[in-house]
């Protein structure tokens, strides 16, 4: 991993330059300014004064010539600047690297983009340059303040003028870092005078964070893992959009949505922004008794966004109480309306609905936990015609299913509670994809019933399929739907199970027996629905479904030139989910195949995690096409290497 600081100031002209200079001396360090703005070069003065030769200098990546803030500097030019550009310039040998920012921390680079932002993307430790005069406390504060909340790790504070020992109490008191130098007024700023200060740079060795992977190894019990022969698990310290960053220092793009729960990117700032707030406001409150501002806002847009009269949010922790909570309501729906024959849950064969025991009933056939079968009750799997990139059968599949739907549905016409299924794709089992004309299919024929239609949309919602929620694409209202992976845009555990007025209605009366008896501690906590509004507001701000669109379209590229390889099958898209089988190996979720691939991608910077023989790609919104491309080129490569 690289070694250097970041050098940041309250403001522009503080002394920020003459600090690089210090520090350059002090730690026999190379220069690097990656923004220069104005007729002046700092780096020529930074060589100047600390003596450094062309080899310790890195030229800027960009140069304006107004003195201005980079982005209005970059205007100006008719240019838009983007950090996603700029890297730490690497040199042989470990020499530390100064790296020197233009103005404060909040000053814009581009649209959406300022200068902590580009701190958090090199990843270096910050030191804050501050004067000592009256009035600079606040600033000083602030900026330490609005650098943590952004998840950067400040080691220093350079104080700059008239020694000022009150303030350097204070900053070190109530900004909680250290001062790790005091520049006086010099007379001359020369090379002689940053000498005599350069022994007196003092910043404090980095806290040893303890052996994580020991502690790990020790005490952690991970999910999904046979433990005994699992490799040690990556230490992940830190995420920015598609990019996981490891404790080892490699860079890995999340090709996987960390388990499909982040549409938007990791530590995305407006949503730990949102976050910060909210847990500095009000933290949790126990929602039997309350309501909040963020729950009853929360519920009134997802009732706006989702289709036809899903209207009723009842929140929960995670996907699977999202179901338990949904097949609750539909069994007592039942038997709050005096029919209670209606008892009866049919599925689809390979569907998927999480890991606790009323999910597993209706999930039996994903075939992830058959030594529970005894402690699950009864359900009726029907079959699923799953579909791929010419399959020539598809018609004849379909008809079969829907021939046994209707037998099923028509002999239990009165006795069914519900049905359930995940809409278009069944995630877990392998990305198998429905066309929405039979979903619509399904819906009809338990309706004609009596039964409840829920969709599980608990992988496919929020964009992920293309459309907000899958549902739209089948031009089906279920009864009920189950959110959850995307719902927090990926910060916080929370779930939410959205029923119909009607439904609702249903469970009102005098008595508490009609009410549904089911709550979470948790329930809407106000951080989950912070972030969950926060996920939301980004869907207008960042255009996030032309994106999804755009990836859409790369998998359809790269998954249609792919059909004809060897060494794969069944190639399959549907909005940002792409998918294919790779032939003549094992099957099932432990076969060697994937492990192999997987192994392969990690080589190569991505984290993928194929379902057994099913390479599939579910990435963050915010992965580029570009990236996408490298993906599949990676997928390509792997398949000549590893065969
Ligand atoms: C992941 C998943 C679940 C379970 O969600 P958890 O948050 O893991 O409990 C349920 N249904 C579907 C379709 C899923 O993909």
């Amino acid at each position: 991993m690289m070694n250097g600081y970041f050098v940041t100031g309250t403001d522009t002209g503080v002394g920020k330059t003459v600090l690089s200079a210090l520090l350059c001396m002090a730690l026999d360090a190379r220069y690097f300014k990656p923004i220069q703005t104005g007729q002046d070069s700092d780096t020529d003065t930074v060589a100047a004064l600390a003596g450094l030769d062309a080899s310790r200098l890195h030229p800027p990546a960009v140069h304006l010539l107004a003195p201005l803030s980079p982005n209005q500097a970059a205007s100006k030019e008719g240019r838009v600047l983007d950090i996603a550009t700029i890297q730490l310039p690497f040199s042989s040998g470990n020499r530390p690297i100064i790296v020197e920012g233009a103005g404060g921390a909040l000053v814009p680079i581009a649209p959406g983009q300022c200068m902590a932002d580009l701190m958090a993307r090199l990843g270096l430790p910050v030191i804050v340059a501050t004067r000592t005069g009256l009035g600079t406390l606040n600033h000083t504060l602030l900026t330490l303040e609005a650098l943590r909340l952004r998840g950067i790790d400040v080691c220093g504070v350079a104080l700059i003028g008239d020694p000022n020992p009150d303030n350097r109490r204070d900053i070190e008191h109530l900004g909680g870092v250290p001062v790790i130098v005091d520049i006086p007024h010099l007379k001359a700023v020369t090379r002689e005078a940053l000498r005599g200060l350069a022994s007196e740079v003092n910043i404090p060795a980095p806290v040893p964070g303890g052996d994580v992977l020991a502690m790990d190894r020790a005490h952690v019990w991970h999910p999904f893992t046979q433990a005994a022969t699992a490799p040690a698990p990556v230490q992940a310290v830190r995420g920015q959009g598609a990019k996981l960053f490891t404790a080892d220092g490699r860079e890995l793009i999340d090709l996987v949505s960390s388990w499909w729960v982040n549409p938007h990117g990791h530590a995305h700032p407006a949503i730990a922004q949102a976050i910060a707030r909210q847990a500095a406001t009000l933290e949790q409150v126990l929602f039997a008794d309350f309501t909040h501002e963020p729950a009853a806002r929360l519920a009134s847009e997802l009732a706006a966004i989702l289709p036809g009269g899903l209207n009723r949010v009842f929140f929960s922790d995670n996907g699977s109480t999202a179901v338990e909570i949904a097949l609750k309501m539909a069994y007592q729906y039942w038997r709050n309306q005096g029919r209670a024959e209606r008892t009866r849950f049919a599925a689809f064969q390979g569907g998927y609905h999480g890991d606790t025991v009323g999910a597993m009933s209706v999930g039996m056939s994903s075939g992830y936990y058959q030594d529970f079968e005894p402690l699950t009750f009864k359900v009726d799997f029907l079959p699923y015609p799953a579909t791929w990139l010419d399959d020539a059968d598809i018609e004849e599949k379909e008809t079969q299913a829907l021939a046994v739907l209707a037998n099923y549905f028509s002999v239990h016409a009165g006795t069914v509670a519900g049905v359930i299924l995940e809409p278009l794709v069944q995630g877990a089992s392998g990305m198998r994809m429905v066309r929405p004309g039979f979903v619509k299919a399904v819906a009809d024929l338990a309706r004609a019933a009596g039964g409840m239609v829920i969709f599980d949309e608990v992988m496919t919602g929020f964009g992920r399929t293309g459309t907000m929620f899958a549902c739209e694409q089948a031009g089906v209202v279920p009864d009920i739907i189950c959110l959850a992976k995307g719902l927090t845009a990926g910060f916080v555990p929370m779930a939410a199970t959205v029923a119909t007025e009607a439904l609702y209605q249903g469970f009102l009366g005098d008595t508490f027996d009609r009410a549904l008896a089911h709550g979470h501690s948790f329930t809407a906590n106000p951080i989950g629905c912070a972030a969950a509004l926060a996920g939301l507001a980004l869907f207008e701000q960042e255009g996030t479904l032309a994106r999804i669109a755009a990836l859409e379209a790369v998998h359809a590229q790269r998954l249609t030139a792919l059909s004809n390889h060897a060494g794969l099958r069944r190639p399959r898209w549907r909005g940002s989910i792409g998918a294919v089988e790779l032939a003549g190996g094992d099957v099932g979720y432990g076969a060697e195949i994937g492990k192999k691939l997987k192994r392969y991608f990690l080589e190569q910077g991505f984290f993928a995690r194929p379902l057994g023989e099913v390479f599939y790609i579910l990435p963050p919104f915010c992965l580029t096409p570009h990236e996408l491309h490298r993906a599949y080129d990676t997928l390509e490569r792997a398949l000549e290497e590893i065969a």
